[in-house]
């Protein structure tokens, strides 16, 4: 549970007087996080770690000869962002491993196009993957074995949505995998959406359904799951992304390349292992040994308790597809809560319905008082439409949320089609649950997300503006200090690393970004054209945008 650097080690570190520093920002907008986000001029970094944070004029006693000096020229510096959920592996997956199926792919013609090209490269009987399609196709449908076997007749086909939640395949993988009209459905939480004869169309609701095809794709290797991280990573730390919390690790050669990359990179990840069943529990807690590495430790076990907004597990129905299941039920959601609860790790479960979230409830509290633990401080993925009571008892047990503001402007008018305005309100409630003391992070969850940017999920949380120009519930905006927060010192808190990142505080590490903006003084708006124009990690530059007017150079004196 301790992290892999630990606050004991650093704090400890007191540099010898007089220090000089191996790096120094000077001349900047430091906008620190601390406890009254104070905004200083100047920070200077030992070891990798944050030795003062000041004036112009005290940091400069820390230049010496070979010193850094990153002359920020007027422009500011945030914590490093901590993208608290988010899929990195899967980002490199879908470029290096599958028919990238995300738009410019909007519509099933689209895919078939995709596809048919990707079967004349393909030798026969081999497997084509693909990821990433949106849910609303020009078509106004999901692709289904129709559409795909015309492209495909050699090959098995297997496509997930770019929420993750759905999957199309085809005729030939119906075929490998024996599901045909006598084939049982799952018995919770997944759908083989069949015909009127009960022929399976080729479309599978949430995991437990497309699982039954997936397990036959031939698994990839740790070497090429490495290669997608770090493809991955090179585009996150652009972006001003300095730790991860990799939300679902699903497989063991996807835990050992994180692992594996612990000593070959800077990446700060916090690896949540995937469940889905209570067998998976007992077989991760028996099998996946906790890590604790450099950069990449072992965070905790994550379940998913309901599907997506269409599936989820709702007390009231809402309109488009009505399958409103769980994944579990009650009694073995208890049970494999409490068992990884026992673990002494964090528990991390997706919850979206108000009847999944009131389950999921339940058995977190029944956990905590089975086995009463100081601080598991377990998380509640997207939180989509909570009851008040729900947030009540949230802020009673010191759950962490874990939120996806730029849903907002991305499907705040389909929450309302969707859910009706009562339930939609209950969207993203920051300014309520912040105002209740409950410890929100935000981020972005790509990619099942349109963007892994930070800047949208900044811009959601203080205007609520949807695409489209809608101001969704502006009651529940929050200030884009508060938003900053939930982005750095929320997220390390909910991986317990609050007291090693998260603010630009003396004994913490120098994990920074430089932006374009500073996003304190700029009207919300100007949040989408701000741009990370360096990154740094552990007091070492490992992004710098061309063009940029900072400049480095050694000291003088
Ligand atoms: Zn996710």
């Amino acid at each position: 549970m301790t992290s892999a650097i630990s606050a004991q080690v650093l704090k400890s570190r007191t540099f010898q007087e007089p220090w000089d520093a191996d790096m120094v920002l000077v001349n900047g907008d430091i906008l620190t996080v601390d406890s009254t986000d104070s905004v200083q001029e100047a920070v200077a970094v030992k070891d990798g770690i944050i030795g003062e944070v000041g004036t112009n004029d005290e940091i400069s006693e820390r230049i010496g000869r070979s010193t850094e000096v990153v002359d920020l020229k007027g422009k500011a510096a945030t914590p490093g962002i901590i993208d608290s959920h988010l899929h990195l592996m899967i980002y490199g997956e879908q470029d290096l491993l599958y028919v990238n199926l995300r738009p410019p792919v909007t519509s099933i013609r689209d895919i078939q196009q995709v596809v048919k090209e990707a079967a004349s490269k393909t030798p026969k009987g081999e497997w084509i993957e693909g990821y990433g399609y949106i849910m609303n196709l020009e078509e106004g449908k999901l692709p289904e074995k129709y559409e795909l076997d015309p492209v495909s007749p050699d090959n098995p086909v297997f496509l997930t949505s770019m929420d993750g939640h759905y999957g199309s395949c085809n005729q030939y993988a119906l075929d490998e995998a024996g599901i045909d009209a006598n084939f049982p459905d799952p018995p919770t939480g997944g759908v083989i959406v069949r015909d009127k004869n009960r022929n399976p169309t080729g479309l599978f609701y949430n995991h437990i359904a497309m699982n039954l095809v997936r397990r036959l794709i031939p698994k990839h290797t740790t070497e090429e799951y490495k290669k997608c991280l770090f493809y991955a990573y090179e585009d996150h730390i652009a972006a001003g992304i300095t730790s991860y919390h990799a939300a679902l690790v699903a497989g063991e050669e996807r835990y050992n390349a994180y692992k594996e990359i612990d000593l070959q990179s800077e990446m700060r990840a916090s690896i949540y292992y995937m469940s889905e069943t209570l067998k998976d529990v007992d077989h991760a807690v028996n099998t996946i040994k906790p890590f604790s590495g450099k950069m990449v430790r072992f965070a905790g076990w994550k379940l998913q308790t309901d599907g997506t907004f269409l599936t989820a597990y709702t007390y009231n129905p809402h309109n488009g597809v009505t399958h409103t299941m769980a994944n579990w039920t009650s009694k073995n959601l208890k049970e494999g809560i409490l068992q990884l609860h026992k673990t002494g790790y964090q528990v991390k479960i997706h919850v979206v319905g108000d009847k999944a979230i009131d389950m999921t409830l339940d058995a977190i509290e029944y956990a905590v008082k089975s086995a009463p633990r100081k601080d598991p401080r377990h998380r509640l993925e997207h939180l989509i439409i909570p009851t008040d009571d729900a947030l009540k008892r949230i802020a009673q047990n010191n759950i962490v949320v874990s939120y996806q503001p730029a849903m907002i402007y991305f499907g705040g008018e389909e929450a309302i089609n969707l859910y009706g305005e009562e339930r939609a309100q209950r969207f993203v409630r920051l300014r309520t649950l912040l105002d209740m003391g409950v410890t929100v992070c935000i981020n972005t969850d790509s990619p099942t997300s349109k963007t892994y940017k930070p800047q949208l999920t900044l811009y959601s949380a203080v205007t609520r503006k949807t695409l489209r120009g809608m101001d969704f519930f502006p009651k529940e905006k929050i200030s884009i200090q508060e938003a900053l927060r939930c982005y750095t010192i929320n997220g390390a808190y909910a991986s317990f690393e609050d007291d090693i990142k998260g603010s630009i505080e003396k004994g913490k590490l120098a994990d920074f970004v430089i932006w374009s903006h500073n996003m304190y003084k700029i009207r919300p708006e100007r949040l989408l054209r701000m741009e990370a124009e360096m990154t740094i990690i552990g007091g070492v530059i490992k992004y710098r945008k061309d063009g940029t007017r900072i400049t480095v150079h050694k000291g003088t004196q």
